[in-house]
C-alpha cells in the first residue's frame, strides 16, 4: 500500500513539474540547491515537495526553506497556481519562476504611488488627511496587495527576483514634516514601508520639515530614502541669462552634491532619484546615471513593467481622498496572451 502510495505521488509528482514548467518563464536559479530529505517528502533540483504538517504555514515554509519569511507572499502565489492538494502538500520552487512578473496569460506592473504631505487642513492638492491615507492603506491590506521595496523593484526589473504578483511601492515626495508624523505611523500599523525622497534645502528648516534625525530613525526601520535634488529647481530650465556651462554646473551639483550629502548623512549609497516636477532631458537623465543612481521617477502616469526606463519611472501622484480613485490607480497586471 505504501509503495503504490508512493508511485502514485511520483506520477502526480511528475505531472505537477509539466505543468509548472509550462507556466514557468525564465527560470533562473534563486539560491543554492540543499538537501532537504529530513523534512520533504521529494526533492529535485528544482522542487521540493513538502507534506503539509498541522502547524506549517506559508510564512513557517518560506522561513524553513528560504531563511526568509518574506518569501510567503510568492510561495502562496506558486501554490495556488496548482490548486490541487494544498491541503496535503507544498510545493515549493528553489529557482525563479516568474522573472519580469510573466505569465502565460500576461505580465506584471508595478505602479508606483507617489504622496507629498498629510496635513489635517489645508487646501493644497497635494495633500491627503490622515483619515483617507489610513483607509487607502486599509484598502492596500485587504486586498492583498504587498508593499515593495524600491530595491525589490530594482531587482525586478533586472531580472533578479521574483516579486509578488500584486507589488506597489509607496514614495512620499519633498520632506514634509506629516510624512513623518502623519504617515509613517499609519505605514507601520500595517506593516508597509516607503521611499522618502528629500531636497536637501529642505530638510530641517522649519517645523513642518523632516529632520535628519527623523530621516535616520525610518532608515532604520527599513525605510528607503532617495534624492529630490538639493534646491527643488527644474533641472529641464536655464535660469535666465545663464551660461551653458553654468547651466550644467549646476544641474552637476544638484545631482551629484545631494547625493554625496545623503550618503554621508545616512552612510547610505543613495540609488534613487526623484525628478523635480518628474522633469527630465537627455542631459538631466545621462548625469543621474553618471552620478551612480539606478532609478529615476517622474510623474507620469501608469504602472511599471518588466521592460520600463528605470530612469523615467511611471508614478502615479494620489491626490484626492477618494477610495475608487485610488483604486483605480492600482493597476498591477497585464493581461495578454503569450502563448
Ligand atoms: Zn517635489
Amino acid at each position: 500500500m505504501k509503495i503504490m502510495y508512493h508511485k502514485i505521488f511520483k506520477l502526480k509528482f511528475l505531472m505537477l513539474i509539466v505543468v509548472y514548467l509550462f507556466y514557468g518563464c525564465i527560470a533562473k536559479e534563486a539560491r543554492p540547491v540543499h538537501n532537504y530529505m529530513d523534512t520533504a517528502a521529494y526533492q529535485s533540483e528544482d522542487y521540493i515537495i513538502h507534506e503539509k504538517q498541522t502547524d506549517d504555514t506559508y510564512e513557517s515554509i518560506a522561513r524553513l526553506y528560504f531563511k526568509n519569511k518574506n518569501k510567503a507572499e510568492i510561495l502562496k502565489q506558486e501554490n495556488e497556481i496548482f490548486g490541487s492538494n494544498k491541503n496535503k502538500f507544498f510545493i515549493i520552487p528553489l529557482k525563479e519562476q516568474h522573472l519580469g512578473g510573466i505569465y502565460k496569460d500576461g505580465y506584471q506592473g508595478v505602479p508606483i504611488l507617489c504622496y507629498h504631505k498629510f496635513d489635517e487642513k489645508t487646501d493644497s492638492k497635494l495633500n491627503i488627511s490622515a483619515k483617507a491615507f489610513d483607509a487607502q492603506m486599509k484598502y492596500l491590506k485587504n486586498h492583498n496587495f504587498n508593499v515593495i521595496s524600491l530595491k525589490g523593484f530594482l531587482n525586478f526589473i533586472e531580472y533578479k527576483k521574483q516579486i509578488p504578483k500584486k507589488s506597489v511601492v509607496i514614495t512620499i515626495d519633498d520632506g514634509f514634516k506629516s510624512g513623518f508624523n502623519v504617515a509613517f505611523p499609519i505605514l507601520s500599523k500595517y506593516g508597509f514601508k516607503a521611499v522618502y525622497f528629500v531636497y536637501i534645502n529642505y530638510i530641517g528648516i522649519s517645523k513642518r520639515a523632516i529632520t535628519w534625525q527623523d530621516l535616520k530613525k525610518l532608515k532604520k526601520r527599513g525605510y528607503e530614502i532617495g534624492s529630490h535634488t538639493i534646491s527643488h529647481d527644474d533641472l529641464t530650465e536655464k535660469l535666465d541669462g545663464e551660461s551653458s556651462e553654468n547651466y550644467d554646473k549646476r544641474i552637476k551639483k544638484e545631482i551629484f552634491i545631494s547625493k554625496k550629502i545623503l550618503d554621508e548623512k545616512l552612510y547610505q549609497d543613495t540609488q534613487f532619484f526623484s525628478l523635480p516636477y518628474g522633469k527630465s532631458n537627455p542631459e538631466v537623465t545621462k548625469l543621474i546615471k553618471s552620478a551612480g543612481y539606478k532609478i529615476s521617477v517622474t510623474v507620469k502616469r501608469g504602472s511599471n513593467p518588466f521592460y520600463c526606463d528605470p530612469f523615467h519611472l511611471n508614478r502615479n501622484m494620489i491626490l484626492d481622498n477618494n477610495l475608487k480613485k485610488f483604486a483605480d490607480k492600482l493597476q498591477t497586471f497585464n493581461y495578454i496572451s503569450l502563448k
